[in-house]
């Protein structure tokens, strides 16, 4: 998508910058909940390293070759450049397989994952991230929804059927100088037409979200039985606004506490729900803090 004209920066963390009341709030609500639920947005990624392509010339600045192009992220990330430019398409997206297969997931992980260990139900996870992170960090597979698919899953570009399959047997090379795949692009084993990654792309007609609907249904039946639903809600904004609208969905449906850590977009609905102004790792590290301190 186009960078948003007059966005504001980042906050950059520190423990020291962020509301010590909201933390505590924070604390307060995950040590009294029987369930964890994690729901990430992009915003989650940045403190592994992963390009943030917000920001005036971001998605550029991660990808010079299309900035030479004039290509925008919503064009490339797109079902139609695999007909028309599928060596392209597998450039960008090869290269981000190979990134998020080789990049570790930062520390902030574990700590929500020792949170949902002590509570009675655990911890389940919803997120737009394709970049399949929290099974890198641990994390079970039925645990996990992704709501937009994940990379590392590959499906029909026609589609010829509703198979979908592990990309892992497909190892990406990509010219960055062109953002072009240069090995042979990945096929569809039923039809030959040329298999795509199993994820969400705008405009997409073709996506087949078979996989992810099976995973949202699981996460429902999972959050019937639980009674004190705490939403960690990270980096999740309000531009492709999938992950915002679960956690408003658990409060109203599941009478869920929410509390929001996002370094751009903090505000929460009401006074019920915990605000906290600040990027994803430091705001889990600072919470943690805090409940070590009590103990
Ligand atoms: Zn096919």
């Amino acid at each position: 998508m186009a960078p948003a004209a007059g966005r504001r920066q980042p906050v950059i963390g520190s423990m020291a910058n962020m509301d010590d009341t909201a933390i505590q709030h924070a604390a307060d609500l995950i040590e009294d909940a029987d369930a964890l639920v994690v729901a990430a947005g992009a915003g989650m990624g940045i403190d592994s390293g992963l390009p943030d392509f917000r920001g005036p010339g971001g998605f550029w600045a991660a990808y010079p070759a299309l900035g030479r192009r004039g290509l925008e992220f919503y064009e490339v990330a797109s079902p139609r450049t695999f007909e028309t430019d599928p060596a392209l398409a597998w450039g960008f997206y090869g290269h981000r397989l190979a990134l998020y297969r080789e990049t570790t997931p930062h520390a902030g992980f574990g700590i929500r994952k020792g949170w949902g260990e002590r509570m009675f139900h655990g911890c389940r996870v919803f997120t737009s991230n394709v970049d399949g992170h929290f099974q890198r960090a641990g994390y079970g597979e039925d645990a996990i929804t992704e709501c937009h698919g994940s990379i590392h899953h590959l499906q029909c570009s026609r589609p010829c059927c509703g198979d979908v399959w592990s990309a892992d047997e497909f190892v990406p090379v990509v010219d960055d100088a062109t953002c072009t795949l240069v090995n042979d692009l990945p096929k569809c084993p039923w039809c030959g037409a040329i298999a795509r990654p199993n994820i969400m792309m705008f405009g997409d007609m073709g996506w087949i979200d078979r996989r992810s609907k099976l995973q949202e249904a699981d996460l429902r039946r999972w959050g019937d039985r639980a009674t004190r639903i705490v939403v960690i809600e990270l980096g999740a904004g309000t531009t492709i606004p999938s992950v915002r609208q679960f956690s408003h969905e658990l409060v109203v449906n599941h009478g869920a506490r929410l509390v929001r850590i996002n370094p751009i977009e903090p505000a929460v609905p009401t006074q019920r729900d915990v605000s906290i102004a600040g990027p994803a790792l430091a705001a889990l590290q600072t919470i943690e803090a805090a409940i070590a301190a009590r103990s």
